[in-house]
């Protein structure tokens, strides 16, 4: 198949001779009435009624215990890892075909990231490879896991669900329990996926979503917390509160904590949003119907849902047939104005990462060489 095959399909069906981004976000006047109200209130800061709203609206549609709404998904990650206990130079897994800010926060932790390999399938962190990785490098305590050459605590897990696909989170889980490890999701890209109809972030201890205004839905910036425990979620709102212990007017805060709230303003934002994000879905789905439908019988594969799972497909993806292949296509899309973009630089490449332990990566440097993402802003049917 031809690239100016594809380009003029995907002009076509977005009806413009403009420039196509990758995603942007969608808005009508109820975001414009949200905002408007949160300012005549004067409440635009960290308290507010949008910001219980937003959270109660996310704990209902996910089933969550609770939900914790934060600045941005990064900070919700740092938070939840902190709140895991990990600190200085504790051990934590995760992919190395992710976004950065999963490593970033990591390193905000002062801890070491050891980057495992994701599944042909999901596109994100694969079972049987957190296994080998850790029958080969780790030994089981009593109560934790340790790393046999430098004896470092390997304290949490972090699986990221990929352009909203979501992993074997099951097999994930039952190794996390084997290895007495503490499961974090990072679900920043996958509200409104599923697996096994069990939404996605609420199998771990904590999980992590994120509104960055290229999200499925946005308050500009912003994330949330998602808990197992009532209790926990409780906790977690208070470090992300500066620990301030409630009185009418002093100031006594009771431990270490972060300024990581979501101002009201956003949260007016993400409550309007919100109420259209059944209909994002929708609109998401039947894209990457139109997409898998175009590219069947061409010598691009379409990534398809995962086997358990409904995908929010939040950016839709294809794999070229290899890394030359791949480039031409993104610098002939782009030169012709249709944003497409490759996947993530693995992390393991970046200054910040380049000496950390990893494992075997064949899958991710497959993806790494050959994905890239198609225009996926959702379309007015
Ligand atoms: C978007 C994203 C985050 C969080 O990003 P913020 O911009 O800080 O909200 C974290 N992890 C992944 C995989 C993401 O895609």
């Amino acid at each position: 198949m031809e690239i100016e095959n594809i380009i003029s399909f995907i002009r076509d069906i977005n009806s413009t001779k403009n420039e196509i981004p990758l995603h942007v976000p969608t808005f009508d006047d109820l975001e414009d009435k949200f905002l408007t109200d949160v300012i005549k209130s004067t409440h635009v800061s960290s308290f507010g009624k949008y910001i219980e709203q937003f959270e109660e609206n996310l704990k209902t549609f996910t089933s969550a215990k609770s939900v914790v709404a934060t600045s941005s998904g990064t900070s919700a990650l740092h938070a939840s890892l902190f709140f895991s206990g990990v600190r200085h130079n504790d051990v934590v897994i995760t992919q190395a075909l992710t976004f950065v800010a999963t490593g970033n926060a990591i390193l905000q932790c002062g801890a070491v990231p050891v980057f495992t390999d994701v599944s042909k399938s999901t596109m994100g962190m694969c079972p049987k490879k957190l296994e080998e990785f850790l029958v080969k490098n780790a030994k089981k305590g009593h109560t934790n896991t340790h790393l046999k050459k430098t004896k470092q605590r390997v304290v949490a897990v972090v699986p990221m669900h990929t352009f909203g696909h979501p992993v074997e989170i099951d097999a994930i889980n039952k190794i996390c329990k084997e290895w007495n490890l503490v499961l974090i999701e990072d679900a920043a890209e996958s509200l409104g996926s599923f697996y096994k109809s069990k939404h996605t972030g609420t199998f771990g201890k904590h999980a992590v979503l994120s509104f960055n205004g290229n999200k499925i839905i946005t308050t500009g910036g912003g994330g949330a917390i998602i808990s197992k425990k009532i209790k926990e979620g409780r906790e977690i709102k208070h470090i992300i509160s500066t620990a301030k212990k409630k009185h009418a007017y002093e100031f006594n805060h009771d431990q270490q904590a972060f300024n990581y709230r979501m101002p009201n303003l956003n949260a007016a934002l993400g409550s309007a949003q919100f109420k259209k994000l059944k209909k994002f879905l929708k609109q998401k789905r039947e894209l990457a119907s139109i997409y898998e439908n175009f590219f069947r019988n061409s010598d691009y594969i379409f990534f398809k849902e995962p086997k358990n799972a409904k995908s929010n497909y939040w950016l839709n993806a294809i794999e070229c047939e290899n890394r030359r292949h791949r480039d031409i296509f993104l610098k002939t899309t782009n030169a012709k104005g249709i944003l497409t973009r490759p996947i993530w630089t693995l992390l393991t490449k970046l200054p910040m990462f380049h000496d950390s332990i990893r494992g075997d990566l064949n899958n991710s440097i497959y993806f790494e060489d050959r994905i890239v993402n198609l225009p996926s802003t959702p379309l007015k049917l």
